[in-house]
């Protein structure tokens, strides 16, 4: 028997499309062969334990045969295999007819569809001229072979095969060379077949492991199997925080580990390390339009029959199993976090460091999850003392109240460049926490905008008196003329301190206590705020943005008194400069000249 034919007579040929449109994404053609086989091969399992196969199963592997010779990659397994009738149907039909919706529907968008997933059989034309299916059904029917060189015509006639199974024969073309490499066909195995469930071996050695711990039974593992797992997946990294076993099969079939690694303050490094599979077939680690992009700071594998992987990245989001699976996802992620903060608080704690930035950044983007772990997010205040907000604010509230009933939350972001401000607040009996995350100024404007009676401040945002602002505050001591004076020459100083740096400096005359600063130089937290949400937008205009200060003169301090009455007019000048050095000094910003003209003055007095 020998048929010859057409594969479709309606269709233009979509092999030089295939080869062209996917070539850089080419070496998925070999996991939709070994993912085929192991279908096959799990089916004639099914088959025998239903008792609708009755034969000898035999040793049920894959195997990936290179014959650099003859220039072939052989893909056998020992499967159901297919009868004439049945390649007919299913390769020379269905799937070719799948083959070509696949091809119609992405040739102009081949970057979006997630690993290229759906092309089947057919995406062996990517990387051969001639592909043979040589199969042997477990039914009782002839071997068959059949062949097609990279166009719609094809051939099939009986053939020698004894065994059961399929083998997939590729004759590498001329410019696919590489697949006849072993370590480039190694290296593919090991990314995409590595946890398949049916043994894969190529050129005698095991590729996978068949039962990867994300498909075992949690009640089965202890930590050292998650963290040796974890090594297994990403072999340099250090060892993650902790982990989440998912587990689900229904409404949607979802199974997996997460790991939480140490986020620190780079949010990319640890970004992108999520590995989807689908029946433990790994397809992509780009999981960002699947999860919310916190989720994917996270570490581990993910595999879902249930997302849609031949849909394009567009709509995805929009497909409902995705977002179940990404909601449950995020529920397991607030489950795990407050769960440890309820059982295990000192030692939740001390990761708070670790995690703080990644809880935050969820916060920040995804209100559900913000909801869901409120409870469970820490401050740290420069004592290194752990505190939840209703905590913190039972805490402060005695001293902290503001005259309209809100409670002022004081942060440094550097406890040692601020340490003048901390100091102040101290002698108030404020308490400082800790900010010290890229995330902190986003995730306290959402908390400030949660919560009606809460304001979060710098500890350098104001005059300590303005900071938190009381029903009575001290007045100065200077009369109205003197107040004038004493701000006509601070701005001098201020505006000729403003020509040599890129920085604006009002100044206002405060009654501060005595001990306090003669000159305090501060910026408002809106400003400062503003303006660290807006890195990217302010360099877009070049940097020239100016920073802007406001210096805080304090008119109760002896030095301001003294400017005040002085009469000579050289004297007055170079006091008001030293003390606005002085300020300018205890908030790291004297620089350049200014600063060697300080020193100098400074010494002057000395000697
Ligand atoms: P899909 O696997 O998504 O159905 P493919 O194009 O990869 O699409 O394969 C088409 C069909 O060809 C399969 O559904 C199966 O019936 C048959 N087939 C492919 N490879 C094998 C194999 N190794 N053994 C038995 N049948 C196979």
């Amino acid at each position: 028997m020998l048929e010859q034919g057409t594969l479709s007579v309606n269709t233009e040929n979509i092999f030089p499309i295939i080869k062209k449109f996917l070539y850089s994404d080419n070496e998925i053609f070999l996991r939709e062969l070994v993912a085929n086989a192991v279908d096959a091969t799990q089916k004639i399992k099914r088959l025998s334990s239903l008792g609708e196969y009755s034969g000898e199963l035999g040793e049920l592997q894959v195997e990936i045969k290179l014959d650099k010779e003859a220039k072939t990659l052989t893909i056998s397994d020992k499967g159901i295999g297919m009868t004439a009738e049945e390649i007919k149907k299913y390769i020379n039909q269905i799937a070719f007819s799948g083959a070509t919706e696949f091809v119609e529907k992405y040739k102009d968008q081949t970057k979006e569809i997630i690993g290229h997933f759906g092309l089947g059989f057919y995406s062996a034309f990517m990387v051969a001229k001639k592909v043979e299916i040589l199969t042997k059904s477990y039914q009782d029917a002839p071997a068959a072979l059949w062949s097609c060189e990279g166009s719609t015509s094809f051939s099939i006639e009986e053939a020698q095969k004894e065994e059961r199974g399929t083998d997939i024969i590729l004759h590498i073309a001329p410019d696919s060379e590489e697949f006849l490499e072993k370590a480039r066909l190694t290296n593919i195995l090991n990314k995409h077949c590595k946890f398949l469930p049916i043994k894969i071996v190529f050129e005698g050695d095991t590729i996978n492991n068949t039962e990867p711990l994300w498909v075992r039974k949690p009640a089965d593992l202890q930590d050292e199997d998650y963290l040796k797992f974890y090594k297994e997946l990403y072999p340099f990294s250090p060892d993650p925080l902790f982990w989440i076993h998912l587990n689900v099969d229904y409404p949607f079939n979802l199974t997996g580990i997460l790991y939480f690694p140490k986020v620190r303050q780079d949010l990319t490094v640890s970004r992108d390390k999520i590995q989807l599979y689908s029946r433990q077939v790994f397809i992509t680690d780009e999981v960002k339009d699947i999860v919310p992009e916190f989720l994917t700071l996270l570490h581990g594998v993910l595999d879902s029959p249930d997302i849609p992987l031949n849909v394009s990245r567009s709509y995805l989001q929009a497909d409902g199993n995705v977002r179940r699976i990404s909601n449950h996802i995020m529920s397991k992620v607030a489950e795990k976090l407050n769960q440890l903060f309820k059982e295990k608080r000192e030692d939740y704690a001390q990761k708070w460091d670790d995690i703080g930035l990644f809880v935050k950044y969820g916060a920040v983007t995804e209100e559900k999850f913000f909801e869901k772990v409120e409870k469970s997010i820490l401050f740290k205040n420069i004592e290194n003392q752990y505190f939840t907000l209703e905590e913190y604010k039972e805490k402060v509230k005695a001293a902290q109240t503001d005259k309209d009933e809100k409670v002022v939350l004081l942060y440094t972001t550097d406890p040692e460049k601020q340490h003048t401000y901390i100091q102040s607040a101290q002698k108030r009996g404020y308490d400082v926490l800790q900010f010290d995350t890229v995330i902190d100024p986003h995730f306290t404007q959402r908390l400030e905008s949660k919560q009606e009676k809460l304001q979060i401040k710098r500890v350098d945002a104001d005059s300590i008196d303005k900071l938190i602002e009381k029903a009575e505050t001290l007045e100065s001591v200077l009369s109205e003329s003197e107040k004038e004076i004493v701000k006509k020459v601070f701005e001098e100083v201020t505006q000729n301190a403003a020509k040599s740096a890129n920085r604006q400096v009002s100044v206002a005359i405060e009654g501060l206590p005595e001990s306090e600063m003669p000159v305090v130089i501060t910026q408002s937290e809106m400003m400062r705020r503003f303006k660290e949400m807006n890195v990217g937008g302010a360099a877009m205009m070049g940097g020239a943005m100016p920073e802007f200060y406001q210096a805080v003169v304090n008119g109760n301090h002896a030095l301001i008194r003294k400017i005040a009455t002085e009469t000579d007019a050289a004297t007055q000048q170079k006091l008001a400069q030293q003390a606005f050095d002085l300020a300018l000094l205890s908030q790291h910003l004297l620089s350049g000249k200014s600063l060697s003209d300080f020193i100098e003055r400074s010494l002057s007095h000395l000697v």
